[in-house]
């Protein structure tokens, strides 16, 4: 009895088929990212780097934008740094420094 497999090399994957694309619908593969340097907390680094709610330039860096406070595991900051720039933007936002949301944007 001969019984003839394709090889591998000459099977020809059928296109589309059920199951097979790694992509798409929830709780898929998740894709790993690129190992990113261990982001060092500028305001640890930099001592002279003050957090102030009346310097919008240095409150930018954290905010995105739409206007929202850039987590910690994004930006890198230290907790004590973190929360001493979430409680700066939030008071540069009373007084109009910063955006509160996108509409609000100043150029
Ligand atoms: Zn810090």
């Amino acid at each position: 009895m001969s019984d003839e497999r394709p090889t591998p090399s000459s099977y020809q994957r059928p296109a589309g088929g059920p199951g097979q694309r790694p992509t798409g619908g929830p709780g898929g593969p998740r894709k790993r990212r690129p190992f990113q340097r261990r982001k060092v907390c500028r305001f640890c680094a930099e001592k002279n780097l003050t957090i102030d709610y009346k310097e919008p330039r240095t409150l930018r860096f954290f905010v995105t934008e739409r206007g929202k406070i850039v987590p910690r595991r994004i930006s890198g900051n230290c907790a004590a740094h973190q929360r001493e720039i979430t409680e700066a933007i939030k008071r540069a936002r009373n007084i109009a420094l910063l955006p509160i949301a996108a509409n609000h944007a100043i150029g």
